[in-house]
């Protein structure tokens, strides 16, 4: 279980993130649904331990605190991130990619039995092991991502806006795949501004607007609640 209390981020005098707080249980998919600079980016960053969580912050995973540990201890407490763009060694193979995941301690001694779950998941990274990242697509590059990811063997799984310039029947295929993760026992916190389809794979979600969270219920209440349907699913159905 993730807990995160009291978290802020702040750039010079902007606040981006103020007093976040929200929880992510284990084999539960939570979404963040933000527009465009709500802050989403900054507070995932935050629980991963690239930005500062401001003083007071509270980031437990399974009663473990986060926050002052370097983003490398954060991974081997079992909490991953995939960025936004990704974040795959475009030079590098998918195979290599994939190993590179690999390098936490809590995961190498597992590493076929991680990446045969990783093809298994992704059966289209199975077939391009050999190729070049950058020469994939944008939803095979994602795949690499999550893949990459998922071989730090993590309990928690972060991803910021995972279905970003995918075509529809991509970001279908990643959300199924993100339903396959919570079946596994990982807990998935995403961000996304494809409010239908997160929503509609999620079983809780947060609103934020200008850094702050200002709603949070069942995906499915969200979903028809007529508020969330016009700032984010584009007026009502
Ligand atoms: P998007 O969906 O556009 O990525 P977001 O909800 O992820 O948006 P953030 O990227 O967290 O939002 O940005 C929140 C606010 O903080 C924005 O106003 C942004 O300009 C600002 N910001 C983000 N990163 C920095 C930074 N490194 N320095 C200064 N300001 C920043």
């Amino acid at each position: 279980m993730l807990e995160v209390k009291g978290l802020s981020v702040q750039y010079g005098k902007h606040r981006a993130v103020d007093d976040a707080a929200l929880s992510v249980a284990t084999s539960e998919i939570v979404v963040i649904l933000g527009a465009n600079g709500a802050g989403k980016s900054s507070l995932l960053k935050a629980v991963a331990g690239l930005q500062p969580p401001g003083t007071g912050a509270r980031v437990a995973l399974d009663d473990r605190e986060l926050v002052g540990l370097q983003p490398h201890q954060i991974v081997e407490a079992g909490l991953a991130l995939v960025p936004e763009g990704r974040g795959i060694f475009g030079e590098l193979t998918v195979r290599e990619n994939l190993l590179l995941g690999a390098f936490a301690r809590r995961a190498r001694a597992d590493e076929a039995n991680n990446r045969h779950r990783v093809l298994a998941l992704f059966p289209r990274l199975a077939e391009r092991l050999d190729q070049t990242a950058r020469t994939m697509s944008g939803g095979e590059q994602q795949m690499v991502a999550i893949g990459r990811a998922l071989m730090s063997a993590p309990k928690m799984l972060l991803l910021d806006e995972p279905s970003l310039g995918l075509s529809p029947l991509l970001s279908s295929e990643l959300f199924r795949a993100l339903g396959r993760i919570r079946q596994d026992g990982i807990g998935v916190l995403l961000v996304e501004q494809n409010a239908r389809k997160s929503l509609a794979i999620a079983d809780r979600g947060y609103l934020i607007e200008n850094g702050r969270i200002v709603g949070a219920g069942r995906a499915a209440e969200l979903a028809s609640d007529p508020a969330v349907q016009r700032a984010y699913l584009g007026g009502a159905r």
